[in-house]
């Protein structure tokens, strides 16, 4: 009997973490200098809120959640994405009340959707997303946008672009959504079964169709941008204005309607345009959900998020060639020969890592010489031998493997020159 990983998960394995661990360092520092307080809610959630905060016609609730009923007899659903769990809690913990306002969030953790398994989609995958609830101005959707740039350009990436759209306000929605009824209702027998029954249910859902992308119907399909308000269009304008102010480039892109139901007028997506990237582009998805707090129980107010998961950001700064430099050091290894010098590097080894001096030594009784390789290969800054002489005289050669430079150092002095010579 062998066991796997279960299909559309992965282990992340001590070589790579390293590189997970920069990205979510510089995901903490940007959701610091922008304010987004990071919030951690539970990995799952009543089935209800998903239903209702990501709609009941998504693709997600529809075909990808991982539903279980457990031994209290309730519908338990494994987070599928995370705006719904933060206004949740922003509802229950009313933190509308807060007085200073827009409430600003940011999450990391995993999410958990039952897909096709393919390059850049897994079942187990984690999203880093901010919230912003409780301001309508159009300057905070510029400041999203700019802070889900901002994660991709902090770890080098170029190769981007950014797509928006407005979806309107409720007014849009209805006249279109009558409009797109109207153009496919005709010919809706020519569309798969989903297209089907999202044509009364909701029909700006077949225009995000993955089967019936190619149909001519698609492309000559009423567009929301003709249907907007003058309220939406000059929404749409200002926040247009802002992202020329803050030197962002995009692409107006009326065909971005985005997977959840709860959008209105901001959606946006950031697509990397590298060559070898693969099928799927999309790195990073958002909007505004003007109706939502209200739709999970809270007063009304509204807010604007994005998501994006770290395993596509990877992939994409692979697909640029990007290796992120990461911290992976030893600042000394301590060779010991014979038992009285183990002792002694093991007194050694505590005092240094109680100073914060990254150390090792043996612990399989290697020969002196493959505990020397051990330090080349582990990257050792200094290497120091203790044998009997060096227990006897108090002091050692420590020796920067780098330049092959020795220099005799009291033991009690040792804590000291590392910290100097660090
Ligand atoms: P897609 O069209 O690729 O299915 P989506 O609309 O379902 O995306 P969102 O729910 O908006 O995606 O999630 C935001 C981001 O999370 C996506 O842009 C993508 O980077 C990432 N993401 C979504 N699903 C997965 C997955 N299964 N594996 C890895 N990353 C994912
Ligand atoms: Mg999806």
């Amino acid at each position: 009997m062998s066991f796997k990983v279960p299909r559309g998960t992965q282990d992340i394995l001590p070589e790579q973490t390293p590189k997970w661990q920069k990205v979510e360092s510089i995901l903490r520092d940007l959701s610091r200098v922008y304010r987004y307080k990071e919030i951690r809610t539970p990995m799952f959630e009543q089935t209800e809120l998903f239903q209702r905060g990501v709609g009941d016609t998504t693709d997600i609730v529809q075909k990808e959640m991982y539903t279980f009923e457990d031994r209290g007899g309730r519908s338990l659903t494994l987070r599928p994405e995370g705006t719904a769990s933060a206004v949740r809690s922003y509802v229950e913990h009313k933190m509308f009340g807060i007085p200073d306002q827009p409430v600003k969030l940011s999450y990391i953790g995993p999410m958990f959707r039952y897909e096709r398994q393919q390059a850049g989609r897994y079942r187990q995958f984690v999203q880093f997303g901010v919230e912003a609830i409780g301001s309508a101005d159009p300057a905070i959707d510029a400041e999203v946008i700019s802070l889900a740039m901002d994660v991709y350009h902090s770890v080098g990436l170029k190769d981007l672009q950014l797509h928006i759209n407005s979806l309107g306000d409720k007014e849009t929605r209805d006249a279109h959504r009558s409009a797109l009824i109207n153009h496919f209702k005709p010919s809706i027998g020519e569309f798969c079964s989903d297209c089907q029954n999202r044509l009364e249910k909701n029909p700006l859902r077949i225009l995000d169709c993955k089967v019936d992308h190619e149909h001519p119907l698609m492309e000559s399909a009423p567009k929301l941008t003709d249907y907007l308000t003058e309220f939406s269009s000059a929404y749409f304008d200002k926040v247009k204005e802002y992202l020329d102010v803050l030197g962002i480039e995009y692409v107006v892109d009326p065909n971005l309607v985005r997977g959840l139901d709860y959008y209105n007028h901001t959606a946006f997506e950031i697509m990397s345009t590298a060559s070898g990237f693969g099928a799927i582009t999309t790195l990073c998805g958002g909007g505004r959900y003007n109706g939502l707090v209200q739709d999970i129980g809270g007063p009304d107010v509204p807010g604007i998020g994005f998501a994006l998961s770290i395993e596509r950001l990877l992939l994409a700064l692979e697909a640029e060639g990007i290796e992120l430099e990461v911290e992976d050091s030893l600042d000394i290894y301590v060779v010991a020969i014979g038992d009285e010098a183990k002792l002694k590097s093991v007194e050694l080894l505590s005092s240094f890592r109680a100073k914060g001096i990254s150390a090792d030594m043996d612990y399989v009784d290697r020969k002196m010489k493959a505990q020397m390789k051990s330090a080349d290969r582990l990257g050792a800054k200094y290497v120091i031998v203790i044998g009997e002489s060096e227990l006897e005289e108090a002091a050692v050669n420590i020796k920067h493997m780098q330049t092959g430079n020795q220099e005799k150092v009291q033991f009690v002095d040792l804590v000291n020159f590392l910290l100097e010579h660090k």
